[in-house]
C-alpha cells in the first residue's frame, strides 16, 4: 500500500504578512524595482522539489528525468538542472548547445526528439555523443543511418512510436491534431525496428512515446505503456532487445488553481502517474526515460508586469499592461488560463472585484491575458503577476512590435541570480542593416 503522500505546495508563491506577494523569500516587488518590468521570475527551489518528487516516485525502477528544454530553455535553469544529475530531452540543434553549455556532462544524458531533424543537427548531435535518437519516421532513420556511416559513429536509436492511445475527442490533450505530425504508427514499428537492426551504425535500443501535453488524467499514460510493453515483447521475438523505454512528457497542471489554496496537489499528481506508468511497464525489464517539461517548470514561474493604463470602451473596462502577447502568447494560442494576482495586496481592494480584460499594448486583438476576468482594484502603477508562466512562455516570447524580450531571474530562498538581462533595441537590431 502506498503511503498517504505529503502535500506539496502548488507554486512557490505567497504574501507576506505586509501583503507583498513573495517568491520564495524574495518580494517580487523589489526584483521589479531592481531589474524593471516585465520580468520573468522563476523559483529554482520549487523547480528542485518537483526534480526530487519525480524521483522518489520512480526510485525503484532504474530511471533518468529527462526535462524538456522546449519548456524554458533559460539556461540558468539548465545548469541547475543538470547540476542535480537531470538529463534533457532537447528538439534542435540550438537546445543541444545550450545543454553542452549548462553542462558538457548533460549531453552524454540527453535525447533528441522532434519530427523535422536536419542532417546538420544529426551530425552536431552524433559528435556530442548524446545518449539517443528518438526517430520519427522511416525517412528520418535512413538520413540518420547516412550521417552516423559517414561520420563513423554509431547511432543509438529509438523509434517513436504512436500507440493511437486517443480517440480523437480525448479532452486532455491539447494538441491532439497536431499529433498526428509526431512518430511512427505502432503497427509499422516492427518492421521499421529489423531495418534498423540490420544497419551497422544504428543501435536500435529503445522504444519512446509521447502522447501529448497537458494531460491531466494519468490513465493514459499507463495504456500507452502498455501498448511499448506489446511491442518490447514481439521485438524480442525477433531478436531486439529494447533497453530503455521512454515514456514521454505531459503531465498536466491545474492553471485555474488558485493562489494559496491546496486544490492542486504535486505530490498526489505524481504518485497517480507513476502508478500507472508502473502498472503499464509490469514486468518489462527497461531502463525508464521521462520527459517532463511543463510539470517541472509551469508552476515556479510568475510573469510580472505594470499596470499602465485602466481604461473603459463603452460598457467594457480594460487593464492595460506592459506586457504583451510577445511576453506571453500562451492565451492567444492556446486559449489558456494564468491566474492574475496584485503583487501588492494592500495597493488592490479585494472587496472590490471590478470586472476586466487584462490586455498587453500590442497592436493585435488577440493580446489579451484574460476576458472578463473579476479583478481586484488595482490602477495604474500598480504590478500584477501572471501565474504559472514558467513554462512554454519565455520560450515561445518573441520581438513583433519590436518589442525587446523581458528579464529573467533565477529566485533561490532568498538568493537572487539575473538569469537573462532585459534585451535591448541595439539588440533587435544588430542583425539588420
Ligand atoms: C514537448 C515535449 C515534452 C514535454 O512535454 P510537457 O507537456 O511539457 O511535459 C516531452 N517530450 C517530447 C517529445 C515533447 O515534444
Amino acid at each position: 500500500m502506498p503511503r498517504k503522500p505529503k502535500t506539496v505546495a502548488a507554486r512557490p508563491f505567497r504574501y507576506n504578512p505586509d501583503g507583498q506577494l513573495l517568491c520564495d523569500a524574495v518580494p517580487l516587488e523589489t526584483l521589479a524595482e531592481r531589474y524593471g518590468t516585465p520580468l520573468y521570475c522563476y523559483s529554482a527551489s520549487q523547480v528542485r522539489e518537483r526534480l526530487a518528487l519525480f524521483r522518489k516516485h520512480f526510485k525503484r525502477h532504474d530511471h533518468l528525468i529527462c526535462y524538456a528544454v522546449k519548456a524554458n530553455s533559460n539556461l540558468s535553469l539548465l545548469r541547475m538542472l543538470a547540476r542535480e544529475g537531470a538529463g534533457f530531452d532537447i528538439v534542435s540543434g540550438g537546445e543541444l548547445e545550450r545543454v553542452r553549455r549548462a553542462d558538457k556532462r548533460a549531453v552524454a544524458r540527453t535525447v533528441f526528439s522532434g519530427a523535422g531533424k536536419t542532417a546538420g543537427e544529426m551530425d552536431l548531435a552524433l559528435r556530442a555523443g548524446i545518449l539517443l535518437f528518438n526517430v520519427e519516421s522511416e525517412q528520418e532513420l535512413e538520413l540518420l543511418a547516412e550521417r552516423a556511416a559517414k561520420l563513423r559513429k554509431k547511432a543509438r536509436v529509438a523509434l517513436r512510436v504512436n500507440p493511437e492511445v486517443f480517440a480523437e475527442t480525448h479532452p486532455y490533450i491539447s494538441t491532439g491534431l497536431r499529433e498526428h505530425k509526431f512518430g511512427i504508427d505502432i503497427g509499422r514499428a516492427r518492421e521499421v525496428y529489423a531495418r534498423a537492426a540490420k544497419d551497422k551504425w544504428l543501435s536500435p535500443e529503445g522504444v519512446s512515446v509521447h502522447i501529448g501535453s497537458q494531460i491531466r488524467s494519468a490513465a493514459p499514460f499507463g495504456a500507452a505503456l502498455a501498448r511499448v510493453r506489446a511491442l518490447v515483447e514481439e521485438l524480442a521475438e525477433d531478436g531486439i532487445r529494447i533497453r530503455s523505454v521512454d515514456a514521454g512528457g505531459g503531465l498536466g497542471i491545474d492553471y485555474t488553481a488558485q493562489l494559496g489554496a491546496e486544490e492542486f496537489d504535486a505530490a498526489k499528481e505524481v504518485t497517480e502517474y507513476a502508478a500507472a506508468l508502473t502498472e503499464g511497464m509490469r514486468g518489462m525489464q527497461v531502463r525508464l526515460l521521462l520527459e517532463p517539461g511543463r510539470f517541472l517548470v509551469a508552476q515556479a514561474g510568475v510573469l510580472v508586469a505594470r499596470v499602465l493604463y485602466r481604461k473603459r470602451n463603452g460598457a467594457k473596462e480594460f487593464l492595460i499592461t506592459d506586457a504583451g502577447m510577445n511576453d506571453l502568447i500562451r492565451p492567444a494560442l492556446y486559449g489558456a488560463h494564468h491566474e492574475i494576482v496584485p503583487v501588492e495586496r494592500a495597493t488592490a481592494d479585494d472587496s472590490q472585484n471590478a470586472i476586466m480584460d487584462v490586455v498587453g499594448p500590442v497592436c493585435e486583438t488577440g493580446d489579451f491575458f484574460a476576458r472578463d476576468r473579476a479583478m481586484p482594484d488595482v490602477h495604474p502603477g500598480a504590478l500584477i503577476a501572471l501565474l504559472d508562466t514558467g513554462a512554454y512562455a519565455m520560450s515561445i516570447s518573441s520581438n513583433y512590435n519590436s518589442r525587446s524580450r523581458a528579464a529573467e531571474v533565477l529566485v533561490d530562498g532568498k538568493r537572487v541570480r539575473l538569469a537573462r538581462r532585459r534585451e535591448t533595441i541595439e539588440d533587435q537590431l544588430r542583425f539588420e542593416e
